[in-house]
């Protein structure tokens, strides 16, 4: 298996040569005060921290003065950055961000390609200000560093081992990968039908259920399997958190272990079902769980239960949809859906939303969608000049997903109204289907 490759690029002097050899090890490359020395690619292998790679220095083609990237140097740049894994984007920190800096992160924005923003020289206190300004780029945030004294190392290492490692067989549990089991929690007051939910779901009697309230088992969570309805086999990690509620005895401290277990089940799912009693309709508890799900940034599905036994069934359903949304205000459009999970009608439309939900809220959106979608929103909808003053939002990257989270850059961006925000955020939401999953979105105007 061939090494995994890494391109060094940046505009001259910012320190490609040193980090190459630092990286490499052996004095392959030239280093030189005078800008503008000549000289070919270089490669090397790497070895940070026991993480193997081959290298590529791609200083050599430079040209100070001009005030666009001259055009070997621009050809050089783009067929290393194409054919690495990743690449490592040298700004110089003490220098501060120049329009060629600039120049590079527009491009390289519009790639798609991965990139490590790198802000060297930043051993000190002296780069403080160049990193700042280096977080506008729009690449994400940049790594202090120093090439010379070695500074920054171990961040380095953990912004490239998600693209250099190669050990793929024996790389552990990928969260992100579609096949990775689906953490589903079921939550809702007692009662709902979460007990006879999870036993109808796994198909077998593994907790005792019933009224009675008697002793189940203490599982932390459960996994099993779900076929969907393609036939194909899809992983599912269930929390149980009728567990431990049921062996409550008191009244009081019911509710208490309740909220406790609902708590922590929030806390490890990627999507979490809440479980409605069809013949109690919405109550404030029910609603006080989801904003609570939303606020930790997890997604929702809500489902009636006991809809074999629900009276009035399309005044109910959409009596809910309305306080819903009007209870939600943050998320509109929260998927709802019915079941009954003693006839098991529903279950499988179910899970199959809460599949297509954690893809939604695993989702990444490159930063040349992102942009060229974020042109069209500005030009529709301009925003506003609050006391005269112009806000001037540059552009947007996804900076985590799971939920999905972006930053905004941008002069005075901090002063967007929520109003705004809101149409960013729904417009990010409409253009790249987020659904009614939690979309965040933060707001960075450099000074
Ligand atoms: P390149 O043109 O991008 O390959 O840059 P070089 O590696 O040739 O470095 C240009 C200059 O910056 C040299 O004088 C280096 O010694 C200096 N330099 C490189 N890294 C650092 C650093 O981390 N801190 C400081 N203070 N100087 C650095
Ligand atoms: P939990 O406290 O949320 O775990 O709720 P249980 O699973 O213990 O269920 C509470 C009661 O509701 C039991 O008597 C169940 O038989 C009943 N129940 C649960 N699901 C349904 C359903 O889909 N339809 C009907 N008719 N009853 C249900």
């Amino acid at each position: 298996m061939p090494l995994p490759t890494v391109a060094i690029i940046g505009r001259p002097n910012v320190g490609k040569s040193t980090l190459f050899n630092r990286l490499v090890g052996k004095r392959l490359a030239l280093v030189d005060d005078q800008p503008g020395v000549t000289r070919d690619r270089r490669e090397g292998e790497a070895n940070l921290l026991g993480l193997e790679f081959r290298v590529m220095d791609t200083a050599g083609y430079e040209d100070e003065d001009a005030a666009t990237l001259p055009g070997r140097m621009r050809a050089q740049t783009e067929a290393a950055v194409r054919e690495a894994d990743v690449s490592l984007f040298l700004i110089d920190a003490r220098a501060g961000v120049t329009p060629l800096d600039e120049e590079i992160a527009r491009w390289l924005r519009s790639t798609d390609r991965p990139v490590v923003l790198m802000a060297n020289k930043a051993e000190g206190r002296a780069g403080e200000s160049g990193i700042l300004e280096a977080m506008a780029l729009g690449l994400g945030d940049p790594i202090p560093f120093s090439a010379e004294h070695g500074e920054g190392v171990v961040d380095l290492f953990e912004a490239l081992l998600p693209h250099v490692e190669r050990d793929e067989e024996e790389a552990p549990e990928d969260d992100e990968s579609p096949d990775a089991p689906l953490k589903l929690a079921i939550v809702g007051r007692p009662n709902a039908g979460k007990s006879t939910l999870v036993n109808r779901l796994l198909g077998e009697e593994r907790m005792i259920t019933g009224p009675e309230a008697g002793i189940t088992r203490d599982s932390i969570s459960v996994d099993w399997e779900w076929e969907d309805f393609e036939g194909g086999m899809r992983k599912v990690r269930l929390i149980d958190t009728a567990g431990l509620r049921k062996k409550a005895r008191v009244e009081e401290k019911l509710e208490k272990l309740s909220v406790m277990d609902t708590l922590r089940a929030i806390d490890f799912a990627e999507v979490v079902v809440l479980l409605l009693d069809a013949t109690r309709g919405l109550e404030v508890q029910d609603l006080k769980i989801a904003d609570r799900v939303l606020q930790e940034g997890r997604a929702l599905i809500i489902v009636m239960n006991k809809w074999d036994v629900a009276e009035e069934a399309s005044s109910l359903f959409n009596g809910v949809k309305k306080a819903l949304d009007e209870g939600l205000a943050q998320v509109k459009g929260v998927p709802l859906l019915t079941v009954s999970a003693v006839t098991g009608k529903g279950l499988d439309t179910m899970m199959k939303v809460a599949f297509e939900t954690r893809d939604a809220w695993s989702r990444r959106v490159s930063t040349g969608q992102l942009n060229r979608w974020f042109e069209r929103a500005l030009e529709a909808n301009p925003p506003p000049a609050p006391g005269g003053k112009r806000i001037k939002p540059r552009y947007v990257t996804q900076n985590k997903s799971r939920p999905p989270s972006f930053v905004l850059f941008g002069t005075r961006v901090d002063l967007l109204p929520v109003s705004y925000q809101r149409y960013l955020i729904n417009g990010l939401r409409k253009e790249f289907d987020f659904g009614a999953v939690p979309v965040r979105l933060s707001l960075r105007a450099p000074r």
